[in-house]
């Protein structure tokens, strides 16, 4: 059985506040290994219910978050940028039999402890088939394409009810309990290593490839801050102004919608001015 870690770092335990996930700050460096935490917690948890592998792909910001010499020597992990499938790259080989979600967020404005879909701030909203879709969402329907069921979610409280929409069968661990976008009732490290290590090997039985799921075509819409914005997210092919600040386009799989997301924020992200946006 090989398991796949689809790692993000906002609904790491303790974290709270944007510099505590911004790559180069102090709090960052701190809060590197409470999320070192999460991730080795699911991974032994997962090895405890009989799982033979476990690939955990760093899935948030640059991609070089995670302390490698913190982790169960067991795991192998995928670091850096420039994935083809991003942040559940590795699902796509035919030899992953369930993937978790560990320290996922809401999305882009909803509630959450530092909820956003892909950009931090500049989209405010995304929608697949006219559905409020966070990165969990979006990124289970992919898996879905390759037989992959998603067996376990960790976040904030909000992270895993959003996460019954998506994956109602998957164990769900709640590391803190949101207050603001900025603010959460956290609970310690030990403690919530403990809470996914338990919920991980629960979770190792659910794993099971089962007959990929072809669930488009699929609209994905998203909402900008700024107008400008709209303008340049429709250079993209296959994309068009839906509303004054929206775009959206239709995509026949979620692979090939997914891959469309990238290129609308990566275009997206370098028309984003400081202070205005
Ligand atoms: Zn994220």
């Amino acid at each position: 059985m090989k398991i796949l870690i689809s790692a993000d770092m906002e609904g790491a335990t303790g974290v709270t506040w944007p510099a505590d996930v911004l790559p180069g700050t102090p709090q960052w460096e701190r809060c590197r290994a409470l999320f070192t935490s999460d991730v080795n917690a699911a991974a032994l948890g997962f090895f405890d219910g009989g799982a033979d592998e476990v690939l955990i792909n760093e899935a948030h910001w640059s991609m070089r978050n995670l302390l490698l010499e913190r982790l169960d020597e067991r795991v192998e992990m995928l670091t850096g940028r420039h994935k083809s499938l991003s942040m559940v790259e590795g699902v796509q080989h035919g030899d992953v039999d369930g993937i978790a979600f560990v320290g996922y967020h809401t999305g882009a404005g909803t509630e959450g402890v530092l909820a956003h879909t892909y950009l931090a701030n500049s989209i405010t909203g995304v929608w697949l088939n006219g559905t409020r879709a966070s990165e969990g969402l979006l990124n289970a329907h992919v898996v879905a394409e390759y037989g992959v069921p998603v067996v376990l979610v960790t976040g904030d409280d909000l992270t895993c009810a959003d996460a019954e929409g998506y994956a109602p069968g998957a164990h769900k661990v709640a590391v803190k309990d949101h207050v603001s976008r900025y603010a959460a009732v956290c609970r310690t490290p030990s403690r919530t290593a403990a809470d996914i290590r338990a919920a991980a090997k629960e979770a190792a039985g659910l794993a099971g490839r089962h007959d990929p799921v072809r669930g488009g075509p699929f609209t994905v819409e998203l909402e900008f801050d700024a107008e400008h914005l709209t303008m340049a997210a429709t250079v993209v092919p296959g994309t068009e102004r839906t509303g004054e600040r929206r775009v959206a386009y239709t995509s026949e799989t979620m692979y090939d919608g997914i891959r469309t997301f990238k290129a609308v924020t990566t275009i997206v992200s370098s028309a984003v001015e400081e202070q205005y946006g």
